[in-house]
């Protein structure tokens, strides 16, 4: 290359490969990732489409757009995803998060009171726990996971976190659920692995083949973390505490009958932007 192509045809070179690749949003991820790699944003690339690209940029740029043609997702070559308005760092250890989980973020708030506690079951990159501590005052949260590499990264995403809310107050520890905690929490958050077991191989590449299994697989029926957590949960939670959980939208009749079994009262189902079942939640009281 002799340095003469802009970001308007380096775009469009990246758009088509992903577009033959058979990338969902192949347009989209071609201007991230060229945004990504000129250190650029959308304006810039739309009003001087016709400025030169360099050849390094080129040269990365074409190395992640064949990452992203065999289906890395786009967030593993970025290292981050936006979430509840706050920016986290992803790797293969962990979920990307979701929109959909801020539906469960956004529910949740409503019942956050300052100086709570907060208990993160499956606590993965970290973004639920932390968004909520990001939007309250006083609470106090803590992060559980059984994969000391999602801790790793949620540990970072603590660090940079608090460089915005010095006062924000969390502890990440890894462990199976409720094993070795000891203390009672005001509000319980989860986003359980909640795929059918059998239902993994048929998830879009993405998913299926870069994302932790370990985050998605919830059994035979996608309900066991549900029953163990629900199960459990009244132990860990002080009187009218609550239990947040994520699900699955096919998922709704079976976690309330889940919860309600355990003891939960006033169990709500909530839906997400696409009108599907996302949040199911109900309160404690002994
Ligand atoms: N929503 C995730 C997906 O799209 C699943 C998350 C989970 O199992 N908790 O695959």
């Amino acid at each position: 290359m002799d340095g003469k192509l802009t970001y308007y045809e380096v775009y469009r070179e990246g758009a088509a490969r992903l577009g033959e690749a058979d990338i969902e949003e192949a347009e989209l991820d071609a201007r991230l990732l060229l945004e990504f790699v000129c250190g650029t944003d959308r304006n810039t690339l739309l009003v001087h489409g016709e400025r030169d690209v360099s050849e390094e940029e080129y040269g990365r740029y074409c190395g992640l757009i064949e990452r992203r043609a065999v289906h890395v997702p786009l967030q593993h070559l970025t290292g981050e995803q936006d979430f509840m308005g706050l920016t986290f760092l992803v790797n293969k250890d962990v979920l990307v998060p979701r929109q959909d989980t801020e539906v469960l973020v956004e529910e949740a708030m409503k019942h956050l009171h300052d100086g709570m506690r907060i208990l993160d079951l499956c606590t993965g990159s970290g973004c639920i726990l932390l968004s909520l501590l990001h939007y309250s005052n006083d609470c106090e949260g803590v992060g559980v996971d059984l994969s000391a590499r999602a801790l790793s990264v949620a540990g970072k995403n603590y660090e940079i976190q608090r460089t915005q809310r010095p006062d924000m107050k969390a502890r990440f520890l890894e462990g199976n659920l409720f094993e070795g905690l000891e203390d009672r929490f005001d509000m319980i958050v989860s986003n359980p692995p909640y795929i059918k077991t059998d239902v993994i191989d048929t998830l879009m590449p993405e998913v299926r083949e870069y994302e932790p299994v370990m985050a998605l697989d919830g059994g035979t029926d996608g309900l066991a973390f549900y029953r163990r957590i629900a199960g459990d949960a009244g132990a860990y939670l002080n009187g009218g505490g609550m239990l947040f959980f994520e699900i699955g939208c096919e998922q709704a009749a079976d976690v309330c009958k889940i919860m309600e079994a355990a003891g939960f009262r006033e169990v709500e189902v909530v839906k997400d932007f696409a009108g599907l079942d996302r949040v199911v939640y109900g309160s404690w009281f002994g």
